[in-house]
C-alpha cells in the first residue's frame, strides 16, 4: 500500500494556483503551509456556528477526576508485545541514557529501543498518509518553533504521529494517558530516538501524574501546543503551571472527554486559549467508531471465547456508529441479529438493513452473545442477566462501564470462575453460566488490537489539527473549542485514498457553478451527515 508522495490536494489544483485573487487567503494556512500552495478561502464562520451549536456530550465529570478514565475514551491498541513485569524497579529509580547519552525520558527499559523500532515502521506500514505529510514538508517544517507537549496512548501508532510532529520541525515531550496502554519496547524506541517520553506500563498514579510534571515542567523549555487524550494535561496545566498557557497558541483534544470539559471551561469563561475537538471531526466519528468496531469487535471476541458466529442469535444494544460497524460484522459471518433501539430514527435505520427492532425482554431467552454499545446505563441489568441462557456471551463495546451491571454479579450467591484473561464465567446456583469479557468495560481496548489505518486517520487529523492552530494568523481562532474545519476533514481522508488506489472524479467549472461548489471543496454543508 503504498502512497504517491505529490498526490494532488482537494484545493491545490490549477485554478488555485492562478487564483491571485482570492480575497482572504489568511484564512487557511496549514495546507499551504504544507504544500507551498497559495492560501485559499475557507469558511470559518460557519464553522464557528457549528461550534456554538455543538451539543454537549453526555456523562459529565468533574475536573477533579482519577486518571481511570482517560483510558476509556479513546481507543488505540493497548497490546504490548514485551512484558517486564518481572522487573520490580520502578523506572523512576533508574539511571539510563539512551545510545546518544541523553537521559532526557523515563521509560521501562531503553535496552528494548530495537524492538520498539521494528514495531513502529509495521505500524508506518499501514500509516502512509503521516509518512506523506512528512515528505511533503520536508524543507517546510510547518512546525518549525513547535513545541509540543503531549499526553496520548503510547503506542506503535502514536509513536509513528509524534515522529512524523519531529519531522514537521516540532519538539516534543511526551507521556501516556493510560497507565496500562503503553507499549514498553515502543517508549523505548521513541527515548532512544531523542524524544523526552516519559512513560511505561503499569504506572502508579503518582507515577502518571509525575511523568504529566516531567513533560510540562522543564528548566529551559516551554510547551507552546499541547496534544492531549483525556484532558489530564489540560488540567495538570491549568492546576499547576497556569502561566504556561501564555505561551500556548493551541490545545487539541481527541477524546470525549476531554472536549466535554473544554466545552465546560469554555462556557464557564475559562478557556484561555483556542482547542480543536478532535473527536467529533467527520473522519474520527465516521472512521474510529463505524470501521474500527466492525474489525475489532470479532477479533475481541474470537481471542477472547473462540466463538463461531454462523447461525448464533445476537442482539447489539444500540445501533449508532458502533453498533451499526458490528452488526456489519456479524451479520457478514452468518449471525443472526437484534437490535435494541430507544431512537425510531436508528431503529428504523436498522430495519432498512435487515435486522428486527426488538426489546431486550423479548429476545434475551433465546440469545448466545449480548453487545451494548449505547453510551447509556443500565442496558442489562441484574434480571437481564438471570434470564440469559446457559454460556450466553455478554460484552460492552460502548465507552462507560455502566452499561452492563457487573456490580449486581458480585453477590455472594454467584461463583466467579477467571477461565482467561479478560474472561470469567459468573456461575449461578443452578449451574448456569454466564461468560462475562473484560468485566463490561470496552471489548476491544481490553481484549484485542485496533486497525492501525483507522488510527492513521486519527493521527493524520491531529496532525493537521496542531499545524492549523500552530500556524493559524492571530486573531483567526479565539478562546474558545472549535470542530476541525471540513476542508480539513476532507483533506485527511485524500490522503487515506491513494491505499485503495480510489480515483476521485473531478467536478467540471460548470458542474461545480451548478451545485455551487468550489471545485476543490469543500464538498458538502456543515451539516450534512455523511
Ligand atoms: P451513537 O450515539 O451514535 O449511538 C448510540 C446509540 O444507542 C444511539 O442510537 C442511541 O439512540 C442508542 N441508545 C441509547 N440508549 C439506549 C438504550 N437504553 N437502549 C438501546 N439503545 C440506546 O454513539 P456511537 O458513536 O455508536 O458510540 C457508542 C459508544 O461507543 C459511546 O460510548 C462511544 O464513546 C463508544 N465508542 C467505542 C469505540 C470502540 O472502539 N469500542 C469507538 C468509538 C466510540
Amino acid at each position: 500500500m503504498s502512497m504517491p508522495d505529490a498526490m494532488p490536494l482537494p484545493g491545490v489544483g490549477e485554478e488555485l494556483k492562478q487564483a491571485k485573487e482570492i480575497e482572504d487567503a489568511e484564512k487557511y494556512s496549514f495546507m499551504a503551509t504544507v504544500t507551498k500552495a497559495p492560501k485559499k478561502q475557507i469558511q470559518f464562520a460557519d464553522d464557528m456556528q457549528e461550534f456554538t451549536k455543538f451539543p454537549t456530550k453526555t456523562g459529565r465529570r468533574s475536573l477533579s477526576r482519577s486518571i481511570s478514565q482517560s483510558s476509556t475514551d479513546s481507543y488505540s491498541s493497548a497490546a504490548s508485545y514485551t512484558d517486564s513485569s518481572d522487573d520490580e524497579v520502578s523506572p523512576r529509580e533508574k539511571q539510563q541514557t539512551n545510545s546518544k547519552g541523553s537521559s532526557n525520558f523515563c521509560v521501562k527499559n531503553i535496552k528494548q529501543a530495537e524492538f520498539g523500532r521494528r514495531e513502529i515502521e509495521i505500524a508506518e506500514q499501514d500509516m502512509s498518509a503521516l509518512i506523506s505529510l512528512r515528505k511533503r514538508a520536508q524543507g517546510e517544517k510547518p512546525l518549525a518553533g513547535a513545541k509540543i507537549v503531549g499526553c496520548t496512548h503510547i503506542t506503535a501508532q502514536t509513536a509513528v504521529l509524534i515522529e512524523t510532529l519531529c519531522a514537521l520541525g516540532a519538539q516534543c515531550r511526551w507521556s501516556a494517558c493510560n497507565i496500562y496502554s503503553t507499549q514498553n519496547e515502543v517508549a523505548a524506541a521513541l527515548a532512544e530516538a531523542g524524544v523526552a517520553v516519559f512513560a511505561w506500563k503499569g504506572e502508579s498514579e503518582d507515577d502518571f501524574w509525575w511523568c504529566i510534571d516531567r513533560c510540562v515542567n522543564m528548566d529551559g523549555w516551554q510547551a507552546n501546543m499541547i496534544l492531549d487524550d483525556g484532558g489530564d494535561l489540560t488540567h495538570w496545566v491549568y492546576k499547576k503551571y497556569p502561566n504556561v498557557f501564555k505561551k500556548i497558541r493551541g490545545i487539541v483534544e481527541e477524546s470525549v472527554t476531554g472536549v466535554h470539559r473544554l466545552y465546560q471551561l469554555s462556557k464557564a469563561g475559562k478557556l484561555c486559549v483556542p482547542a480543536m475537538n478532535v473527536n467529533d471531526s467527520v473522519t474520527k466519528q465516521k472512521f474510529d467508531n463505524l470501521y474500527c468496531c466492525r474489525e475489532s469487535i470479532l477479533d475481541g471476541l474470537k481471542r477472547t471465547t473462540d466463538v463461531m458466529f454462523g447461525g448464533k442469535q445476537v442482539v447489539v444494544c444500540g445501533y449508532g456508529e458502533v453498533g451499526k460497524g458490528c452488526c456489519a460484522a456479524l451479520k457478514a459471518l452468518g449471525a443472526i441479529v437484534y437490535i435494541t433501539e430507544i431512537d425510531p430514527i436508528c431503529a428504523l435505520q436498522a430495519c432498512m438493513d435487515g435486522f428486527r427492532v426488538v426489546k431486550l425482554n423479548e429476545v434475551i431467552r433465546q440469545v448466545d452473545v449480548v453487545i451494548t454499545c449505547t453510551g447509556n446505563k443500565n442496558v442489562v441489568t441484574r434480571e437481564h442477566l438471570d434470564r440469559m441462557k446457559n454460556s450466553c456471551i455478554v460484552c460492552h463495546m460502548g465507552h462507560s462501564n455502566t452499561e452492563i451491571d457487573v456490580t449486581s454479579l458480585r453477590t455472594p450467591e454467584l461463583t466467579w470462575e477467571r477461565v482467561r484473561s479478560q474472561v470469567d464465567h459468573v456461575i449461578w446456583p443452578d449451574g448456569k453460566r454466564v461468560v462475562l469479557l473484560a468485566e463490561g468495560r470496552l471489548l476491544n481496548l481490553s481484549c484485542s488490537t485496533v486497525p492501525t489505518f483507522v488510527l492513521s486517520i486519527t493521527a493524520t487529523t491531529q496532525a493537521l489539527a496542531l499545524i492549523e492552530l500552530y500556524n493559524a494568523p492571530e486573531g483567526r481562532y479565539k478562546q474558545d473549542v472549535y470542530l476541525l474545519p471540513k476542508k480539513m476533514d476532507e483533506y485527511v481522508a485524500s490522503l487515506h485514498l491513494p491505499s485503495f488506489d480510489a480515483h476521485l472524479t473531478e467536478l467540471t467549472d460548470d458542474q461545480a457553478k451548478y451545485l455551487g461548489l468550489n471545485k476543490n471543496g469543500p464538498f458538502k454543508p456543515n451539516y450534512y451527515r455523511y
